[in-house]
């Protein structure tokens, strides 16, 4: 008998699942369920189609019920809505949306991709016609529509990846745009001080940013505006609100069949994406899987991590022995102007899960200095102290974030060591990178740590308290002070570094700085082999800005650091 499988949620984990299992069984029924009136569509597009980078709609629908539904042979059933599952009688309801009817779906096998929904906290005012939230078409359209009408003023509730693409989608269109976010940064995966960069970039682009604040209240004032109170008391009046703080995996139907849930609600499933029920799998944003990294449970929403996990419910499906091998969290953003990017762990989650790790950051050109264009790239490299093992990095700047993050995410993945990064052969020619790739300068920045050729003080150890117990000297030329520096550092600019050492003191520990960490590396090299005892600022002037930015330790600066410059 030809096997029979529904699947629930047409978009990128069940579209993806219908198709793979009509290129390995000709001969099953395939039904997909999906509530919406569209399938396949890119959600990840829509913010564009707001900003008017996309310009046309139709190109976000990647295909219809029709096209998909014929070349794969699938029986797509689009506003029907899965409401209940029998998993003893292996039967599931599904109600049609435009008649109301209700009717039982047998199955051999079920998916469930039904994605995860943006979280509506419930505050009072939040159902007002102009407070929306992103997932969909519909939702876009009505975002859209509302600029179109000519809303001036909006409001972003939320820093993270939405968050952020509708703050520059709006802006884009010419709009007035505050950002609010609970946390005292944007991006919560990042590091605070590689998401710092981001701040200077969204307030020169214009977004007024209130960190560390939150929406306590919206108040419709008539029907074109909202007026909304802050935690912190403040209160502004906006055309449109643009709620993107969060999901929650969308689960009641997993939950109400009794499968096993997490206490987050997402769908527990093992490496083949199966349920505790063998019958059923899960893909996409409603399930937990395994940190690919140090394993354990997380709960990461990606598309590419969806599409892979329906691939692989389909080949299990189909009685093949494929295994996910776990999300790390490798994800991409622009920011108007620069380009953020993260894979595997960060600072904050190795230091929760008190694993023992080294961080160095390098700053280099995308490509070669000589050739025109070439854009300062900041890495941060977080590695294990004993083996070198590379366990996550992130990535700021305005040109070349992708190649490096991507050539990081299959370090991480395939378990490489910082060592091995010193010899990664990567394409070079001046247009495009440096035979010294940025990767390669990572591997050996982390590599000399590691061997002991470098000793480094972190930003976040000379803050203002910690000064008096340090000597800090500045190795930049006397022409780069007035952009700022450590308050008390002495100046001697590396060139007269051999004449002149003999000036520094040796009471306090030593700690040497420059704009990078590059000349002072230089420095730490020369005085060490004099048997001066020091340690480099690692990072150096830019890192400890971005670390201290906003505090006291940094109020004396002209202005910040320019990343990318
Ligand atoms: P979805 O693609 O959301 O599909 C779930 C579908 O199931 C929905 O259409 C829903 O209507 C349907 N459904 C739910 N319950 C039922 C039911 N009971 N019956 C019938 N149908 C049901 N990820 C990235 O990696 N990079 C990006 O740049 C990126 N940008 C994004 C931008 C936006 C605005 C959004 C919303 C998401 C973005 N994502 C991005 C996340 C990515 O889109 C998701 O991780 C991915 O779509 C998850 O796939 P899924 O199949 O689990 O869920």
């Amino acid at each position: 008998m030809p096997k029979k499988i529904v699947i629930v949620g047409g978009v990128a984990g069940g579209a993806t699942a219908a198709a793979r299992l009509r290129r390995l069984d000709e001969d099953c029924t395939i039904i997909l369920l999906e509530r919406g009136p569209d399938i396949s569509f890119a959600n990840c597009g829509l913010p564009y189609h707001i900003g008017g980078e996309i310009t046309r709609r139709k190109k976000l629908i990647l295909q219809t019920p029709n096209s998909l539904g014929r070349r794969f042979a699938l029986d797509i059933r689009t506003r029907h809505e899965a409401i209940a599952i029998d998993r003893a009688a292996k039967t599931i309801r599904a109600r049609d949306l435009e008649s109301g009817r209700e009717y039982d779906e047998p199955y051999d096998s079920l998916i469930l991709s039904p994605g995860a929904e943006p979280i509506r906290p419930p505050l009072p005012g939040v159902d007002h016609a102009r407070v929306r939230t992103l997932r969909n078409l519909g939702d876009m359209d009505q975002i859209k529509q509302l600029v179109d009408d000519g809303a001036q003023t909006a409001l972003v509730v939320g820093g993270g990846f939405i968050g952020l693409e509708l703050a520059e989608s709006l802006r884009h269109r010419g709009l007035d745009v505050t950002l609010v976010e609970l946390l005292p940064q944007v991006m919560p995966p990042l590091d605070s001080e590689m998401a710092a960069p981001l701040h200077i970039e969204l307030e020169r682009a214009g977004v007024k940013l209130l960190l560390g604040d939150a929406v306590t209240e919206f108040d419709g004032q008539g029907e074109q505006h909202v007026a909304v109170t802050l935690r912190s008391g403040t209160t502004l009046t906006v055309d449109l609100v643009a709620l993107a703080v969060g999901v929650r995996p969308e689960s009641n139907l997993a939950r109400d069949a009794g499968l096993e849930l997490n206490q987050r609600g997402a769908i527990i499933v093992d490496d083949r994406m199966r349920t505790s029920d063998p019958s059923i799998y899960a893909v996409g944003d409603a399930v937990e899987v395994a940190d690919a990294v140090l394993g354990g449970p997380v709960m990461i929403p990606l598309a590419g991590p969806a599409n892979r996990q329906a691939r692989i419910a389909a080949d299990n499906i189909c009685g093949r022995s494929s295994r996910y091998r776990g999300t790390q969290g490798t994800s991409i953003l622009r920011v108007f102007n620069q380009t953020a990017a993260l894979t595997g762990l960060s600072e904050k989650t190795l230091k929760q899960r008190g694993t023992a790790y080294h961080k160095v950051y390098i700053q280099t050109k995308h490509h070669v200095g000589y050739f025109p264009g070439g854009r300062q790239l900041l890495i941060k490299l977080l590695f294990a102290k004993e083996t070198g093992r590379v366990l996550g990095a992130q990535i700021v700047g305005p040109e070349g974030v992708d190649k490096r993050i991507d050539v990081l995410a299959l370090a991480v993945q395939t378990g490489m060591t910082v060592g091995q990064l010193e010899q990664v052969e990567l394409a070079y020619a001046p247009p495009f990178g440096a035979a010294k790739d940025p990767i390669n300068i990572a591997g050996f920045v982390a590599t000399n740590l590691l061997r002991g050729d470098i000793e480094c003080v972190y930003a976040e150890e000379l803050d203002a308290a910690a000064r008096a117990d340090w000597t800090i000297v500045d190795l930049r030329q006397a022409s780069e002070l007035t952009s700022g520096g450590i308050p008390g550092a002495i100046s001697i600019p590396l060139p007269e570094l051999r004449e002149r050492w003999g000036e520094i003191p040796r009471d306090k520990p030593i700690a040497l700085c420059c704009t990078t960490g590059q000349r002072s590396y230089y420095a730490y090299r020369t005085l060490k082999q004099k048997g001066v005892a020091c340690k480099n600022l690692m990072g150096g002037l830019t890192v400890f800005y971005y670390t201290h930015a906003g505090g006291p330790e940094v109020a004396s600066w002209p202005a910040p650091p320019k990343c990318g410059a």
